[in-house]
This record gives structure tokens, sequence and C-alpha cells, in this order.
């Protein structure tokens, strides 16, 4: 069923797990990803990103897929099909419209007053169709389109200024995360997220979460990290296997074995995230 992320958030926050994203690119993924996720019973959030929405022909027919894939699939777990990376308002409340059961708005970018601003305009609309809201504090490093930009550490106040007057589901704060492969090992702020954790009281969400070694994962996972995107890890491992599948089969042609030959491992991450960050 699709269901927005309050409930499945704040069940894992109490029992001190997190919630897997994962970003998805086409029909395929989205299949393989429901598929393993069912099998494992465990709920997921569908990340797609404005981008990866036109390269697919725009929400309404990412919602379409999503939607028709857990009906004929018989999907019965619990699925949030989530906007990353809402780059305005106008954009999320297209993306609501469509049928998306939450959103990200990233207006990180500005000073806090305007974040607030902005936050709190897709807040009053998101919640009048029951979709949640995430938003971001800082800058995390990297960015989803592989341009690197500077890491901006989240400030505490802020994030507690923020937390309080946007009345957003969850929140994303930079705490040294990046997207993409990070640049030798990632230096992330524990103390920090720990104190944003407590001092804001809702569920905090980890960009950036390829590269992180599992014992720190488990370590953010404890200290309030409720969500953790994984994007980067599900490209490298479907597009190796595929790679290595073309290199192999250099006479085969039908892009139905082709796309299939990344099946495996994409399966294999989405297995060992969700056991990961369901601690079993
Ligand atoms: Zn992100």
């Amino acid at each position: 069923m699709l269901v927005n992320m309050r409930q499945i958030l704040n069940n894992a926050r109490n029992q001190k797990k997190a919630i897997a994203h994962f970003n998805i690119n086409n029909l395929e993924w989205t299949k393989y990803i429901l598929e393993e996720a069912n099998k494992l019973n465990s709920p997921i959030i569908l990340g797609v990103s404005e981008s990866a929405s036109k390269h697919m022909g725009g929400y309404e027919t990412v919602y379409a897929i999503v939607k028709s894939l857990i009906k004929s699939l018989n999907i019965t777990i619990d699925i949030v099909l989530h906007l990353d990376h809402g780059s305005s308002y106008s954009e999320c409340v297209k993306a609501i419209d469509a049928g998306f059961t939450s959103v990200m708005i990233d207006a990180s970018k500005h000073n806090l007053l305007d974040n607030i601003k902005v936050t709190k305009q897709v807040v009053d609309y998101a919640k009048q169709k029951n979709v949640s809201v995430e938003a971001e504090i800082g800058h995390i490093g990297g960015s989803e389109d592989g341009i690197e930009g500077q890491v901006l550490l989240a400030d505490i106040n802020d994030c507690i200024v923020f937390v309080k007057n946007t009345q957003i589901d969850c929140l994303a704060p930079a705490i040294g995360n990046a997207h993409g492969v990070y640049q030798g090992e990632p230096k992330l702020d524990f103390e920090l997220l720990e104190q944003i954790s407590k001092e804001t009281n809702v569920p905090l969400v980890l960009h950036g979460g390829t590269g992180i070694k599992n014992s720190d994962i488990i370590r953010l996972i404890d200290k309030g990290i409720t969500k953790i995107n994984i994007n980067t890890e599900l490209q490298i491992s479907w597009s190796n296997s595929v790679r290595e599948y073309i290199n192999k089969n250099p006479d085969i042609y039908d892009p139905r074995k082709i796309i299939k030959s990344g099946e495996e491992s994409l399966k294999k991450v989405v297995r060992e995230k969700i056991e990961l960050f369901e601690n079993r």
C-alpha cells in the first residue's frame, strides 16, 4: 500500500531502526526493489529525483508505474513514493498532485529564514493532502548530479528553530555526509547528530549512505538516523553487472536480457541494506 513516511519513520525511531530509501530510475529497478523488499516484509521509501522523474516521463508516469506494480506484483508492504531533493514549492506541488505520498523540499541553499519560509509553504500544502515532508539544513557534500559542493555542517540552533517553525516530518542535517563516492574516509559528526536528534525530537535522514562503514551506520542509527538514502551504491552494483554481462556476451542485443543482468546485484544491495538498517 502507498503510505506517507510519518508512521513508518516514527515506528522505526522507537525501535532504533532505519528505513531504507532507494532511488529508482526506471520500471525494472522499481520492480526489482519492490520484489526484494516485499520478500523481506520491510517497508521502504522509493526516492525519485526531479531528473529521474523527467527520465521516466514525469510525476504522473512514475506514480502510475509504482501504483500498478504494487497491484500487479501483489506487494503487501508499506511503500512511500517520495520526491527526492524537490527544488521548489511548485515542483513539490506537482509531485503531490500526481500522487506522491511524500516530498523533500531542499531549500538548504537559502538562508535560514528563507529556508523556513519555503519549507513551511510546502508543509502547509502537503498536510492538506496527507503527504509527509522532509527538509534539509546545512549543506550535504557532493550533489545528486555528481557536481561537487562544499560541506557545511548543520547548526544545532538553526535545526531547533527550523523544525519548530516548519513542523516537518523529518530532517536531513548535514553532519559531514556527502552524495556520491567519498574521497577518503567520511568525517561524520556523531556528537552533533545526537544533539540534533535530542533537541528536535524528529526522525533524521542520512543522505550519501554509500561508502560509510557498516559499524558507523549502526552508530548513526543509534544516535537518531531513521531514514538512509541509497542511490550511488545501487547504480554502481547494477552497472558493474551489466558491463560484465555485455563484455562476456557481445552478441546479445535483447534489451530485456541486458537490463535484467543487473537484477541480482541490485537486489543484493537492497537486501543487505534492509538487513543492516533493521539490525537483523
Ligand atoms: Zn540527497
